[in-house]
């Protein structure tokens, strides 16, 4: 065993915590990304000593140089994760080695470290511990995990960084759609790409999310909550700008865009492949037109449509809009399939579903 595959010491600096009234009024209203727990984890790496000085410590603004690469380069990947408290109180993640690898491939693109597997999941472990109590219970509230990882070293030169920093936060978050399920309105845009070959499509980067911002104007200011990328060279479907898409055709198929290297490889996309076909489902990976889309919609061989990630689960989709015409529509009610899937993988994270393959992991023991 190799030194980087121990799990790291942390040291833990106790935070002035909020008081119990006022974390009692954020969990009952917690929005999202807007209130953090109390602690935060911090890991320094450097070309020369590896993953050092691993800690838990008080929340709160960093101080950095003005030169760090972060800031003019954009080195920089992230991940997405939550924590459930069951009713047994236990408090348990869904895959978090999946989040572990994703973060390392993404780091492989921008040329980060790799952070140890053992040590992403103690990371989150430790985070959990020092904040428990802001792990909301029931319904379809959890604590929502923003590990990140950034180049900071002060220099301008353009290379990758020898000074990088892994760090994660927390917020709690209530449930996703607190008025019922409504129908996602998205835009095709036409005009920005999110990837193309080669480029960084498939990492889980802050660049990414910056090039998506013109266009996700572009899909506010013709209706739409979010926006629909195609491949630049191909035009077939990639993906949402955070979520992937899936379609059901016919009696018993889910279809979605293969893994072509443009796509983020989605956790709950793979997590709806696997228990659709638990269900007998055939599940096709493979290109999707926007032409397919029209025309199966039309001849009543798509019947539901949704999007998937970590935040919203499953989110249907009702209507697509481009520049030029419209399939679906707005009202379209929530699908059989999108809201059965929904349910089993929601239950499944929350423990009121039987976690068959095993993708539950206790953080509190
Ligand atoms: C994070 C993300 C997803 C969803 O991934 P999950 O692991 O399911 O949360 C999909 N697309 C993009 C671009 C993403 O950044």
């Amino acid at each position: 065993m190799s030194s980087s595959d121990l799990v790291m010491e942390f040291s833990f600096e106790e935070a002035q915590r909020l008081d119990v009234a006022a974390r009692e009024a954020i969990l009952e209203a917690p929005g999202f990304g807007k209130h953090f727990t109390d602690h935060m984890v911090s890991i320094e790496w450097t070309a020369e000593r590896g993953w050092v000085d691993a800690r838990v410590m008080p929340y709160g603004p960093l101080v950095m140089d003005p030169a760090s690469s972060v800031f003019h380069y954009g080195q920089e990947v992230f991940e997405g994760l939550k924590a459930y408290r069951h009713d047994d109180g236990g408090i348990y993640t869904f895959r978090p080695e999946q989040n572990a690898r994703r973060l390392n491939t993404s780091a492989t693109r921008l040329a980060l470290p790799h952070l140890p597997v053992p040590t992403f999941v103690e990371s989150l472990k430790q985070l959990v511990r020092a904040d428990s109590d802001w792990v909301p219970a029931g319904g379809e509230n959890s604590l929502y995990f923003r590990p990140f990882m950034i180049a900071d070293e002060s220099f301008l030169g353009v290379r990758s960084a020898h000074k990088v920093r892994y760090m994660v936060i927390a917020c709690p978050v209530g449930p996703y759609f607190e008025h019922g399920i409504k129908p996602l309105s998205i835009w095709l845009s036409t005009k920005y790409s999110r990837a193309g070959r080669g480029g960084t499509g498939e990492a889980k980067c802050g660049g990414n999310y910056a090039a998506s911002l013109l266009p996700q104007q572009e899909a506010y200011d013709n209706g739409c909550a979010q926006v629909l990328f195609t491949d630049a060279a191909t035009n077939t479907i990639d993906e949402l700008g955070g979520m992937n898409i899936f379609f059901v055709r016919g009696e018993n198929t889910l279809v979605t865009p293969t893994l072509n290297g443009n796509i983020l490889h989605g956790i709950t996309r793979d997590s709806i492949i696997q228990l659709a076909r638990d269900r007998g489902m055939t599940v096709e990976e493979r290109d999707v037109t926007i032409d397919e889309w029209r025309s199966g919609v039309d001849s009543g061989q798509i019947t539901e449509v949704f999007a998937c990630g970590t935040a919203a689960v499953i989110t249907p989709i009702g209507q697509l809009k481009t520049p030029d015409f419209v399939i679906g529509a707005a009202d379209t009610e929530p699908g059989e399939v999108s809201m059965s899937l929904r349910a089993e993988l929601t239950g499944i994270q929350h423990g009121r579903v039987e976690d068959r393959h095993g993708w539950l992991v206790r953080l509190d023991a």
